[in-house]
């Protein structure tokens, strides 16, 4: 443990300066559990009327940090959880029912959920990552998962920073924590199109995970329908005005029907959750 001497941080002239990153650190290790007292074992009588010795409160509760950490889950969907999701527009029953599934998810889990995961589709800012990581956190803390984030696009990346030209093959080596998370949350799918060999390596991952019976959760903003599905008409209803881009498109027929039997699809219609205002009424 390092030493910091007072007079290091004490300033120079003026008033007294806020204490420094690495004496908060400091004074942070020092503090003890006043259950017990930094043993980290606490003594309890079992159902025998022995006393055994079990790990305190205070060592639970560092472990359950130690896994939400290992999660990756980025900074601003710390708070993300399922009780803090808003039904804020009654009407749309697609959301409700999202989080009735999430939440039935997450009681079921694992036997229940017998290895599926759960597919999140709809627009932009509906909360499908929210409740993706929603159910992360939970199983994570409640059920003690081994759980991890990973944004679509940065998997990408990974796989392609994995390729080892040398020997002309991917290090899965360096993909193993995406192959053997107990639940992956993949954000985002299909928000980029890879070239043929990182498809490859992405089908591969899903592909093992399926197999292995590991949960994966998947969030995506394209609609659930085959390739070529995504016609809007115009405005008489005739013929396609625009065509728009499906799961089917992004991501290919097969590995769309693959997903269909690894996931329970929940579909959310609704506005971007920013725009709704609820936001600023609460905090405005
Ligand atoms: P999506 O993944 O569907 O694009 P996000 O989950 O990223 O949308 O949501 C965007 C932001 O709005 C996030 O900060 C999220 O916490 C918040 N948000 C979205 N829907 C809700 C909701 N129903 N209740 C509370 N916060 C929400």
């Amino acid at each position: 443990m390092e030493v910091y001497s007072k007079s290091e941080n004490a300033p120079v002239t003026g008033a007294a300066p806020l204490p420094s990153a690495a004496w908060c650190a400091t004074l942070k290790e020092m503090s003890v559990c006043a259950i017990c007292d930094g043993v980290g074992l606490v003594r309890v009588v079992n159902a025998q009327g022995q006393w055994v010795s079990r790990p305190c409160e205070c060592q639970l509760m560092e472990r359950e940090e130690r896994r939400l950490a290992a999660t990756r889950i980025p900074e601003r969907y710390r708070d993300c959880s399922l009780d803090a999701y808003e039904i804020y527009h009654e009407a749309d029953r697609s959301l409700s029912e999202a989080l009735l599934t999430t939440r039935r998810f997450v009681e079921e889990y694992p036997a229940g959920t017998k290895g599926k995961g759960l597919l999140f589709t709809g627009s932009i800012g509906v909360g499908k990552t929210h409740l993706a990581v929603g159910v992360l956190q939970r199983l994570v803390r409640e059920r003690g998962v081994r759980g991890l984030f990973c944004d679509y696009r940065e998997l990408l990346k990974n796989i392609q920073n994995s390729y080892n030209p040398q020997v002309n093959t991917t290090e899965l080596e360096l993909l193993k924590p995406v192959f053997s998370a107990e639940v992956l949350v993949l954000d985002d799918l299909g928000a980029q199109k890879p070239n043929e060999w990182v498809w490859d390596t992405v089908a591969l991952i899903l592909n093992t995970r399926y197999n292995d019976k590991q949960t994966t959760i998947i969030t995506t903003n394209y609609a659930d329908l085959p390739a070529g599905a995504g016609f809007k008409t115009d405005k008489e209803g005739r013929k396609p005005a625009k065509s728009e881009d499906t799961l089917g498109d992004r991501i290919g027929d097969r590995m769309r029907s693959r997903l269909a039997e690894m996931c329970i699809h929940v579909e959310m219609t609704g506005k971007d959750f920013r725009q709704t205002g609820v936001k600023r009424a609460r905090f405005g």
